[in-house]
């Protein structure tokens, strides 16, 4: 063995923290804390993955669940694209594999919400084989250690990294090696200031070497995030009998935030009044009108790509019959009933704030 793994190793037998992930060998609960741990910090994403498996505690339980419900479970995490995308993946494993893991890297690489790392990282995580990977922590270790100058995430310097990767690996221990590079990037070859003096391959690194642990990994100058302003409608109907009703509508099931429900509004236009946005896309979107009243609260929220401020009004319904042009599903609910319907976290700021009214 290299001696960049054995010292790699023998650190990480040490020093590895105690993750609800690392006490099993389950591919199913393996790949369930990659895809949460894709976009979400370690700490955040415990209470998510034991409530998940709570909930749906194998491939098969996953499969056979309504897509609501498994919306409903990761509601919070964000990024709904991978619980989407885990439904549909469990459901082939479930039929085409009859519940057991693929342990080829192509098979894997062919589940929807699989790529490169998440492949890398199901095959040897669960399956000891010897495949490498590279995700953020191990792109910097990487950068660092072997000195590369250029922008980490450019397709070439990936290509590189990767090449890396795979001559590092021990024949025969990728689990632990691979396991050990990412935890080294997460606690000691952190994004600032790393902490040189504690790391087991400071010998031959070349960034510590010449002093360049903060200017690597070369990052690619950011743009700012476009911000969108959006006003929405909390949409009453007032029943005789049974108490009034909110209108919500369930979004398409492709595309940012597929499948949750929301209350219906939309990007406000120039020159164009909050009042008036709310009015115009509830016409065009439900075909119903509406009288829009006082706002109930403003939301800031960022998502990958875009932030916005959602500005959300009480609003009376007035006259129509609805009919949807850009959502899959719309009901009529009790207020107390919102908590039953997966909603992004945005709108779960204006129930949280229609319940404090
Ligand atoms: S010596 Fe410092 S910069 Fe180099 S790999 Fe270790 S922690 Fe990272």
């Amino acid at each position: 063995m290299k001696p960049f793994a054995r010292k790699l190793l023998a650190w990480y037998a040490k020093n590895k923290r105690a993750l609800p992930w690392r006490k099993t060998r389950d591919p199913y609960r393996i790949w369930l804390s990659e895809i949460l741990l894709q976009q979400t910090r370690v700490e955040a994403v415990i209470p998510y993955y034991e409530k998940f498996l709570a909930r749906f505690p194998d491939v098969f339980a996953l499969a056979n669940a309504p897509l609501d419900d498994v919306l409903k479970t990761w509601e919070g995490a964000g990024y709904y694209a991978r619980a989407r995308n885990l439904h549909r993946a469990a459901k082939i494993i479930a039929e085409k594999y009859r519940g057991k893991f693929p342990r080829e890297i192509r098979e894997l690489r062919a589940l929807p919400g699989v790529g490169r790392y998440t492949a890398g990282a199901l095959a040897s995580i669960a399956f000891n084989a010897d495949e490498p990977l590279v995700d953020g922590n191990v792109a910097r270790v990487l950068c660092r250690y072997f000195g590369i100058r250029e922008d980490a995430k450019a397709t070439a310097t990936q290509e590189q990294l990767w090449k890396h990767a795979a001559d590092l690996v021990p024949r025969g221990h990728a689990r632990e090696f691979n396991q050990a590079l990412m935890e080294l990037g997460a606690t000691i070859c952190v994004p600032k200031n790393p902490r040189c003096l504690l790391c087991p391959v400071q010998k031959n690194c070349v960034a510590r070497e010449l002093g360049l642990q903060n200017v690597l990994p070369a990052k690619r100058a950011r743009k700012a995030l476009p911000h969108k302003i959006i006003a929405a409608g909390v949409i009453y109907k007032h029943g005789r009998s049974k108490g009034d009703k909110v209108l919500i509508q369930q979004r398409l099931s492709e595309g940012l935030l597929g499948g949750l429900w929301e209350f219906p509004g939309g990007k406000v236009e120039a020159d164009e009044s909050l009042e008036h946005c709310v009015a115009r896309e509830v016409r065009e979107e439900l075909g119903i009108e509406i009288r829009v009243g006082e706002k109930i609260i403003a939301v800031e929220h960022a998502y990958s790509h875009f932030s916005i401020t959602l500005h959300a009004f009480r609003c009376e319904f007035v006259a129509g019959r609805v009919k949807l042009s850009s959502a899959q599903k719309f009901k009529w609910v009790r207020p107390r009933e919102l908590e039953r319907y997966a909603f992004p976290a945005a709108n779960k700021k204006i129930i949280a704030a229609l319940r404090n009214e």
